[in-house]
């Protein structure tokens, strides 16, 4: 066995309650001056997040939306220099915290998150910006909040459907993790663990969305599937969800939830130690079809049809995806890949 592990430097408090702790958490990092980041949807919360804040909140931001576009990163950025803050507090899900990483990305400034999805953006070194329908990414240190705030309570209005197909997101950071080509022992632990967490709590997220515990299952899971993928490569599933995402402007974490079963049946098969850690994780013996099957008996769509793709689109798709060298267990060719979307498109795994 030969691996290179490189630990990111992340700071997590964890637990019901623990907003209330931001105060502390701005004063340790010496920050006075916050902008504090979110969606329209949840600056109910970010108002919250900056009253507690108090003399430390500089101001709010509440027009992040999904993929971050320009020309809301250099509204932000523009609000920040105007507030001249000292930093970001980014409150809600991807989109709010990429949008604290686009700040980060140009000025440098510090970041807090409070997440509230299960997307495990804030875990990562990287970034998204999206123009002209396409969406780059980039990886830098200078974007990795520099603390976490994960409270279970601030996910209990969190959607079922949006809970379902977010946790199904984390799964396949989890997935990619076990068979990157940066793999190592301590990621797999954590992917594998990861998966378990989100394997308990999501249905029972499902049958009672204000069961605390289950949302503490949840986000414990979302955590762990963030931080493995901050710490590896992702391969086929990440690079094909962010083009349908990117140029189809569809739904992220749906989009992530319908093609996973299916790159997971192109894969596992030669990635046998990931397989093995994702069959007692999911207590199953056929993982492409438990994933297709669990996710759609909580309420996610099954195809990529659902989600509004079509037939036409599938070749941009493909040429997309093999225009750029990306990590996978298994080759892929275009006749392959032409083939798992047409399955993902039609939702054949039941
Ligand atoms: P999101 O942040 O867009 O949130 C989805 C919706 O849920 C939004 O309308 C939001 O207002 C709402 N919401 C969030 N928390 C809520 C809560 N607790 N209660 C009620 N409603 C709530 O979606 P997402 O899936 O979390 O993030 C997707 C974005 O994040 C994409 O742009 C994706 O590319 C990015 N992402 C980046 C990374 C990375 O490492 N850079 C990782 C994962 C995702």
């Amino acid at each position: 066995m030969t691996f290179i592990y490189e630990a990111l430097p992340m700071r997590v408090l964890f637990g019901a309650g623990s907003l209330r702790r931001l105060p502390q958490e701005s004063e340790r990092l010496g920050l006075r001056r916050l902008l504090v980041l979110s969606t329209p949807g949840q600056r109910a919360l970010a108002e919250h997040a900056a009253g507690l804040l108090g003399d430390a909140c500089a101001g709010l931001f509440t027009e992040a939306r999904t993929h971050v576009p320009v020309e809301v990163a250099e509204a932000a950025r523009a609000a920040a220099r105007d507030a001249g803050a000292d930093g970001c507090l980014a409150v809600g899900g991807g989109s709010a915290i990429g949008l604290g990483k686009a700040i980060a990305l140009e000025s440098g400034l510090p970041v807090i998150s409070v997440p509230t999805t299960y997307a495990g953006s804030e875990m990562t070194t990287v970034w998204g910006l999206t123009e002209n329908g396409r969406k780059r990414t980039g990886r830098d240190r200078a974007v990795l909040p520099r603390s976490v705030v994960y409270d279970p309570e601030l996910t209990l209005g969190l959607p079922v459907d949006v809970s379902v197909t977010s946790g199904f997101n984390a799964i396949a950071h989890a997935v990619e993790a076990l068979y990157a080509p940066d793999a190592s022992p301590i990621v797999s632990l954590m992917a594998e663990e990861g998966v378990r967490s989100l394997a308990a709590g999501l249905p029972a997220v499902a049958a009672d969305p204000g069961d605390l515990g289950a949302r503490t299952d949840a986000l414990r899971g979302a955590w762990l599937c963030g931080a493995c993928l901050g710490a590896t490569t992702m391969s086929l599933h990440h690079k094909l969800c962010h083009i349908l995402g990117g140029t189809f402007d569809l739904p992220h974490a749906a989009v992530h939830t319908v093609v996973l079963p299916y790159v997971a049946a192109l894969n596992l098969p030669a990635a046998p130690a990931a397989e093995q850690a994702l069959r007692r994780a999911l207590a199953t013996d056929d993982v492409p079809k438990h994933l297709a099957r669990a996710s759609a008996e909580l309420g996610a769509p099954r195809s990529l049809a659902e989600l509004g793709l079509t037939e036409r689109d599938l070749d941009d798709i493909t040429t997309q995806a093999q225009a750029q060298p990306y990590a996978n267990p298994r080759p892929v060719t275009e006749e392959v890949l032409h083939s798992l979307l047409t399955d993902a498109l039609k939702g054949t795994l039941t």
